[in-house]
């Protein structure tokens, strides 16, 4: 069983029993040393690997929980000293994993079966096989998701409502008050002494974040309820704000179960079957689609994607810059900065218009490195893993990948952040400016950037009308004397 895959009613357990086969599950020094990892990820993957241990010790299974140098070192000692007759496992979720199953398979003298991987509701290259030879795009693939799955589909297989998409009402930015006043979230409780525990045993270990609150569910049980409480009380607001943001609101709408779910505890297909089902509930339409579209289209479509191509070279833009230093440690007076860098320190979490249009934005418009922006985001957030990482870092946020995702890059300027929050208002720079002291760092690079990839960006259709808006500014060369500025800043951390 390995970390991200905590269910005991997975494909690796189909045909066993309690008591006629051992459970293994090895802590890898390895993977716990690899990246200065926020506190609360550690807390939340270890958390969960020996509490569904204990669990399953519970329900009369032997385990074998170890801790190794490496995963095959773990693996390598199970078999010197249980002598097994063969391995089972889950297909891993990244291609390192897998790499290693075969490696293993080779190496050692068991069989190694490999199994359906657990958490997905399709397989790796299923992604091009419900495409076939249409372009690859999350709409396409949603359509067909919904149609498979005959998930908010009438009986004329047409979609409930009338539209595949209901976006266009999903888009409202936030209201006036201090907070989006949605119901509280599931939390887990603030004291439990597993956690804790945990925070002294890796407090050693290279760490980032001060840590304290860990907001994910890290048991099967903690998962259900935390999927419980936002079908009943948060996601009616969950469509009409998902892509807002508030300075006084970490957690929006939002439902918190990213990491549960990428951790195996938590079926995608179950999630989004329990949300379908709440429309009958009264849930309203445009919230269900919404996140029905989030679990069964995007997050399928970024586990298609990863298996597609390799990541880690891409660099379609070539960007060379490190991350900036206002994610790294350093203060700063971009106010939508500091509110997303409040809640990775506090827990390892922003949501996702928060990691797309605030950290992103600027990690593409600043020109980061595609790989380096990946590893920061993997480090800082509880939920990240291989699968998910790359192609949301490298294929959506910096569209390094030129193109092969999305249609086109999410570069934006003040313009977007103001009009979807309300941090510009507390904030020490003006989102309309993009020249002088004052100027938000956002608009100044949305130019400067668009001005930088004018020949590439050119000539995609999509980017016509920012073309044409850039060609009407008569300010350019002050605009680009004033990026190298924001760069500077960025890269020295007086941003
Ligand atoms: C740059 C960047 C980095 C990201 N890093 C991660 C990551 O490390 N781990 C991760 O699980 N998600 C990641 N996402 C996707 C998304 O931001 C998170 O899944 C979401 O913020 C998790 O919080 P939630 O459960 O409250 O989500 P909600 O907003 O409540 O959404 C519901 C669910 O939809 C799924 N989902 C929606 N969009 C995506 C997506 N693009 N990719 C995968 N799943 C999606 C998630 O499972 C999420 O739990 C990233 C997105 C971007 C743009
Ligand atoms: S003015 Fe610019 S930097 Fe400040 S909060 Fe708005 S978008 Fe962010």
């Amino acid at each position: 069983m390995l970390g991200d895959q905590l269910d005991p009613s997975g494909p690796a357990f189909r045909g066993h029993r309690p008591g006629e086969a051992r459970v293994l599950m090895v802590e890898s020094e390895f993977a716990l040393r690899r990246l200065p990892y926020n506190r609360e990820r550690r807390v939340l993957v270890i958390g969960a690997m020996r509490r569904m241990a204990e669990s399953l010790r519970a329900r009369g299974w032997m385990v074998d929980l170890r801790q190794a140098p490496t995963l095959a070192d773990g693996v390598r000692g199970h078999v010197a000293d249980h002598a097994p007759e063969g391995i089972v496992v889950a297909h891993p979720t990244s291609r390192s994993g897998l790499a290693l199953v075969r490696r293993l398979q080779r190496d050692l003298p068991v069989r190694i079966d490999v199994r359906d991987a657990v958490g997905f509701i399709t397989r790796p290259g299923e992604l091009g096989e419900i495409l076939g030879r249409r372009q690859p795009r999350m709409d396409t693939f949603y359509r067909e998701m919904r149609r498979r799955l005959d998930m908010l589909v009438g009986p004329d297989g047409k979609p409930v409502g009338g539209a595949w998409s209901m976006d266009t009402e999903n888009r409202r930015p936030p209201p006036r008050t201090r907070d989006l006043g949605a119901p509280a979230p599931w939390l887990p409780a603030a004291d439990d002494p597993i956690d804790r525990a945990l925070r002294d045993e890796f407090a050693g270990l290279p760490e980032t974040g001060s840590g304290g609150e860990r907001v994910m569910a890290a048991t099967p049980e903690q998962a259900e309820a935390a999927l419980d409480r936002f079908i009943d009380a948060r996601l009616a607001g969950f469509g009409p704000h998902q892509d807002a943001m508030m300075d006084d609101d970490w957690a929006m709408s939002h439902a918190l179960i990213s990491g549960p779910m990428n951790l195996g505890m938590l079926s995608p297909l179950h999630v989004a079957r329990r949300v379908a089902d709440a429309l009958g509930d009264g849930a309203p339409l445009a919230s269900v689609e919404g996140f029905v579209r989030q679990v069964i289209g995007w997050r399928e479509y970024v586990w298609g994607w990863y298996w597609r191509r390799p990541w880690r070279q891409a660099n379609a833009l070539d960007a060379t810059a490190p991350v900036p230093a206002a994610l790294m440690g350093a203060p700063t007076r971009m106010r939508c900065v500091q509110v997303a860098m409040e809640g990775i320190d506090q827990r390892g979490y922003s949501h996702h218009i928060q990691r797309l249009m605030v950290l992103g934005t600027l990690m593409l418009m600043r020109g980061t490195q595609p790989w380096s922006a990946t590893r920061w985001f993997w480090a800082a957030h509880v939920d990240a893993s291989a699968w998910v990482m790359a192609p949301n870092v490298v294929g959506m946020a910096l569209f390094a990948d030129g193109g092969d995702m999305m249609t086109k890059p999410y570069a934006a300027s003040g313009a977007y952040i103001k009009r979807m929050s309300n941090h510009c208002k507390s904030c020490a720079y003006d989102p309309r400016l993009a020249t002088g002291p004052r100027a938000c760092p956002f608009t100044t690079l949305y130019w400067d950037f668009l001005d930088r990839h004018r020949e590439r960006l050119g000539q995609n259709p999509r980017m016509s009308l920012s073309m044409r808006n850039l060609d009407r500014r008569d300010d350019l060369p002050d605009i680009r004397a004033h990026a190298r500025t924001v760069m500077d800043d960025l890269d020295g951390g007086t941003a």
